[in-house]
């Protein structure tokens, strides 16, 4: 199959994806990219090492720390995906939310971001502001609250597009104009919406974010993240790129600097075992998200109406304060949900009851994975953070997987019923 032929009209979404290798080219007619385990790459002309050092050999290879031939296969499926300009994947995602931040501002400059997101992240905000980078935390579900923030020295605003684990969906379209009307880099953690859900280039996203661990690899097997470029922004008019990176082609000047910075220097580099991995798992996405959407929708309508429920927050449920935005812009409510018991003295009991969900952290699993939420994944925030948060004593977070809707219902009636 070409993927280079512009006379066709474009292809869809799960089409390119299953067929993304091919147009990469793989070896002796393998059907997918194999697993490139070698750390050197060696030349019979050094004219060609020195090439590839100096960014003139397109796509060639050196030393694995910046890449393989594995990884770039799954960093161009990742670009289709998002329909961007280029990716650099890394070991996890927080080492690419990390190389975002660290490779592209410095101390002086100001970060706005959400203050609804995920809890490592929220730790990485502390460490900026301990580096000399400054960070504003605002409610982004209200356009008003980030520009309010915005400062001449601000460079960034930083949102994630279903707030994991309270789901708040931050005003994206209105954000996406601010940061474009104001020439400021807009960065989106798409990992609870994933590429089929939602593409942020949508709204003028000008990076997103993917942990790949997530919905892309979908198989709870292997850790992964990725930076995407959607060309959406100017990098010309960004003070923080270094002369070296300033190439020919504009669009590609930050996720240069992030790959040199991120990960030569500072060395998250996926390997290219798990980049055959996530690859493969991402063959399924779109089929692997509809069912655990269509799910999601039908146990948090169950358990909306159960007595020992107070709350339930799930963006498909007209409840939800961001319900229209929700469906304005994501194709379904995704795998991630989380509910607040009537009495939260019942927490651990509630929780201990369930027989089918694992009572594990981590999301986008094929089976359904429960967790309490303040007593672990933010518990180190402390209890200021919850309660600005969001983060009830008595919220538990599902990440739905593959398992039957009647079973996962049922389970959940028992454990409640006490
Ligand atoms: C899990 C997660 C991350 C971090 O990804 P890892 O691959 O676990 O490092 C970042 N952002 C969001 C929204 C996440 O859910």
């Amino acid at each position: 199959m070409s993927t280079d032929s512009t006379s066709r009209p474009p292809l869809g979404f799960a089409t390119q994806l299953v067929h993304a290798d091919e147009g990469f080219g793989v070896e002796h007619g393998g059907v997918r990219k194999p697993i490139h385990t070698s750390v050197q790459y060696g030349f019979d002309d050094v004219r060609e090492l020195i090439g590839v050092f100096q960014g003139t050999v397109k796509g060639g290879f050196n030393y694995a720390r910046q890449g393989t031939p594995t990884t770039a296969a799954l960093e161009r499926r990742i670009t289709q995906m998002e329909d961007g300009v280029g990716t650099v994947c890394f070991a996890t995602g927080m080492a690419a939310i990390c190389a975002v931040f660290l490779t592209l501002m410095k101390a002086g400059d100001h970060l706005v971001s959400s203050q609804f997101v995920f809890g490592n992240t929220n730790s990485v905000l502390g460490t900026l502001q301990g580096l000399g980078i400054e960070v504003s935390k605002v409610d982004a579900t209200r356009v008003d609250a980030v520009a309010a923030a915005l400062r001449p020295e601000t460079r960034m605003v930083f949102v994630e597009t279903i707030a994991n684990p309270g789901t708040q969906i931050p005003d994206l379209e209105a954000i996406g104009a601010l940061c474009a009307e104001r020439g400021i880099v807009f960065v989106v953690d798409n990992t609870i919406t994933s590429p089929w859900l939602f593409r942020p280039k949508a709204v003028g996203a000008s990076l997103v974010i993917n942990s790949l661990t997530k919905s892309i690899g979908g198989h709870g097997t292997a850790l992964g993240g990725a930076v995407t470029d959607t060309g959406c922004f100017d990098w010309t008019r960004y003070p923080r790129i270094l002369p070296a990176y300033q190439g020919q082609d504009t669009r590609q000047w930050a996720l240069t600097q992030v790959r040199k910075k991120g990960l030569r220097d500072m060395g998250g580099s996926l390997s290219s075992e798990h980049a055959h991995q996530l690859a493969t798992g991402a063959e399924t996405l779109g089929l692997r998200t509809d069912r655990c959407s269509a799910t999601a929708l039908g146990l948090a309508r169950h358990l909306a109406a159960h007595p020992a429920v107070a709350k339930v927050h799930y963006p498909g449920l007209e409840s939800h304060p961001h319900h229209d935005r929700a469906r304005r812009l994501f194709k379904a409510g995704s795998w991630l949900m989380a509910f607040e018991l009537a009495d939260s003295s019942r927490l651990v009991e509630v929780v201990n009851r369930l027989r089918l969900p694992v009572k594990a952290t981590g999301l986008a699993d094929t089976r359904t994975l429960i967790i309490p939420v303040a007593p672990t994944i933010f518990w180190e925030a402390g209890p200021e953070v919850r309660a600005a948060m969001g983060i009830a004593d008595g919220l538990i977070r599902v990440s739905v997987g593959l398992e039957d809707l009647a079973d996962l219902a049922a389970d959940f009636d028992q454990a409640l019923a006490g």
